[in-house]
């Protein structure tokens, strides 16, 4: 496996692997590389001749008073983790390159940034396109391989790339749980032992929500309600959102029907922990 640490070896090494023909498969990731991650490296693996993993945790889709200082950091293990995947290339870019002095361009896809988990986080998509945006111009890849654990991001980063022509096609990989359904997260690491033992709740809220939401006659604030009363009486979560959405637009839905994805986020004291789950509602009627 190559560790590559700046942009013109990148670039060179691309240059090279693009003039033999070779496809490319890409993983974007912030490091403290878990099994999710890795199921993500499988699948590109399987799926190209050559794939570039990124470790880069970005500034830029950090707020103020976010955890960019305290995110976990593991070089040393992660490259062992990566290696054992057989990713040929790993880039650990340092933030000076990424970002020189004055650096002034950013990418951003409008509305859609600012629902949901961007309305807590108003900065946080801007910053994800934008990295993601210069990462696809460095690595050139013929395929993105996002996790669906990050829903909104999916549907951002996909109008980015169909508005900008970025000619890469994105596949999206199913969320990886904890044997007793946590989303596994970098940031479950934040969990004392009690905020762990609640953490459950959330998947829990949601397959009941699924449940009710597949039921003739319910309305969307009926299976809202359901969820939001289900995680209070059962943790000590603080409910930033719960949504029920078109699961490609993320426009919020009146009528439970179609492509249906229930989103949330939930802070357990500091930790921000987000999940969703996604399923079709056809109204019976035949076409
Ligand atoms: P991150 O390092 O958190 O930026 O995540 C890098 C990629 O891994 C993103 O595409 C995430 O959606 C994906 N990912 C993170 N956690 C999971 C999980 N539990 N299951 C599947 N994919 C995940």
């Amino acid at each position: 496996m190559l560790i590559i640490k700046n942009i013109k070896s990148i670039n060179s090494k691309i240059n090279s692997l693009k003039r033999s023909g070779r496809s490319i498969g890409f993983v974007p990731t912030m490091g403290a590389l878990h099994e999710g991650h890795l199921s993500i490296m499988r699948r590109a693996r399987r799926q190209n001749d050559i794939v570039v993993v990124s470790v880069f945790v970005n500034p830029k889709q950090f707020g103020l008073n976010e955890d960019f200082a305290r995110y976990p950091r593991q070089e040393k293990k992660d490259h062992l983790l990566a290696k054992k995947e057989k990713v040929d290339i790993i880039f650990y870019p340092s933030i000076e390159e990424i970002y020189p002095t004055r650096y002034l361009t950013y990418i951003n896809v409008e509305g859609i940034s600012r629902i949901l988990c961007g309305h807590d986080r108003p900065v946080h998509f801007k910053g994800v396109t934008t990295i993601v945006g210069k990462l696809l111009n460095l690595v050139r890849p013929d395929n993105l391989y996002l996790g669906q654990k990050d829903a909104q991001q999916v549907i951002v980063l996909r109008k980015m790339i169909v508005d900008l022509n970025f000619p890469v096609k994105v596949r999206v990989c199913p969320i990886v749980r904890e044997p007793d359904g946590l989303a596994l997260s970098s940031r479950n690491k934040y969990l004392t032992n009690q905020q762990r033992l609640e953490s459950p709740v959330l998947f829990q809220a949601l397959k009941k929500a699924k449940i009710k939401a597949l039921k003739e006659n319910v309305s969307v604030k009926g299976v809202l309600n359901l969820m939001k009363s289900n995680i209070t009486k059962n943790s000590s979560g603080s409910i930033d959102y719960i949504a029920c959405v078109d699961a490609d637009s993320l426009v919020p839905l009146d009528v439970i029907k179609g492509r249906v994805m229930i989103a949330l986020a939930v802070k357990f004291g500091k930790t921000r922990l987000i999940d969703n789950i996604v399923f079709r509602k056809d109204d019976g009627k035949k076409k």
